[in-house]
């Protein structure tokens, strides 16, 4: 393993002036740097330690929900404010990982951890995200964990946490600072396409520290939930996921956010398809349109075709649970 620097600041603008200098990156829990740095992947060379900065608290204002980007997977999960108003983003979190995994990861580290890609974890193989225009390995190759939405000539690795998805479906915002100045991305610019961008994966400058994660709970229903499809229960990343939150009056559809994990490049979305919800009583009928025109991008070969018949499953059980609670 090579040698790195650990550096600990004293205070948030102290982190942000060392992520501007190139060469430093953040480490939070650790759970991700340290599993790639194991595998021989070059991190840093000089590592920030942000994990005391004071980020690390969950509060309500007039309606917003903010999240500290440093609390961990297990606090926000486990919070009774998000168990009982957002309880799609505490099943999501609970749903990843193990429980000490999750007691060490942080919610930055989450938003931002690495594809579980066979080719990127390898250092040996070419992967256009580890190495820029390198090639992917994947796109002559692909296994059953890539992904069959948002896929490109340049990535077809799916999006792996949680946690995302749920935030995607809830339209959540990230909030971050870098040394030129304070960020606010919504969820859905957050993550990129593959190949939209020299850096696919976030939407916030890449020398951002990430320092919160804001919810409006009016725009949120209090009806979510999320479902995990995956290889074995004890932990897994997903094979297909659904998030929903769904609100109803009259027995009608007013409102509804749907996003998918696990088959997909980035959480996904369809806000064109949602709409042909609104207004129906999400019968069988109306989720099978809703999802054909969803599956209607997908790219399916031969080993990830699978994955469409289970993200159709997933949805009719969550959207036909939630709708049950109205
Ligand atoms: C065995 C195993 C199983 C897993 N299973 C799942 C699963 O089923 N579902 C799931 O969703 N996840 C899963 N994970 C991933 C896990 O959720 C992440 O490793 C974890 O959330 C990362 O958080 P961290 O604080 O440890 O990040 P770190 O490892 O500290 O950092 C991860 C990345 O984020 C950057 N970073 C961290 N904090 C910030 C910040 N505040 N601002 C800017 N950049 C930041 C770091 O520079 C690094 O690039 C699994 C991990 C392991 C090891
Ligand atoms: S799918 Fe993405 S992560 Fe995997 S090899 Fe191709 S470029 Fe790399």
């Amino acid at each position: 393993m090579a040698k790195v620097e650990w550096i600990i600041p004293a205070s948030i603008d102290e982190a942000v002036q060392l992520l501007a200098t190139p060469g430093h990156q953040a480490v939070a829990g650790g759970t991700t740097v340290s599993d790639l740095m194991r595998l021989g992947h070059r991190m840093g060379p000089s590592l920030v330690d942000i994990s005391r900065l004071a980020l690390a608290e969950i509060s309500e204002t007039h309606g917003v929900i903010r999240i500290g980007a440093l609390c961990s997977n297990t606090q926000v999960a486990r919070s009774s404010l998000i168990a009982d108003k957002i309880p799609a983003l505490s099943q999501a979190i609970l749903s990843g990982a193990s429980e000490q995994i999750r007691n060490a990861a942080s919610i930055g580290g989450n938003l931002k951890q690495a594809p579980r890609c066979v080719y990127f974890r390898e250092p040996s193989f070419p992967c256009n995200l580890r190495a820029a225009h390198s090639g992917c390995s994947a796109s002559t190759v692909p296994t059953p964990s890539h992904a069959i939405l948002g896929v490109t000539p340049a990535c077809l690795a799916t999006h792996p946490s949680d946690m995302a998805v749920a935030l995607a479906a809830l339209d959540a915002v990230v909030i971050g600072q870098s040394a030129r100045g304070f960020h606010c991305v919504a969820l859905r610019d957050f993550y990129r396409t593959p190949g939209e961008a020299e850096h696919p994966l976030t939407g916030m400058p890449e020398d951002a520290l990430i320092t919160a994660v804001e919810l409006a709970t009016p725009d949120i229903s209090p009806v979510s939930g999320y479902l995990k499809l995956r290889g074995r229960a004890s932990y897994e990343f997903a094979s297909a996921s659904v998030a929903a939150h769904l609100g109803m009056k009259d027995g009608v559809v007013n409102q509804i956010g749907i996003a998918f994990g696990g088959v997909a490049t980035k959480p996904w979305r369809n806000r064109e398809a949602e709409r042909m919800l609104i207004g129906g009583r999400a019968s069988a009928a109306e989720i099978d349109r809703f999802l054909d025109r969803v599956l209607s991008e997908a790219d399916l070969r031969e080993v990830t075709a699978y994955k469409a018949p289970l993200l159709r499953g997933a949805t009719h059980h969550i959207i036909e649970r939630l709708a049950a609670r109205w």
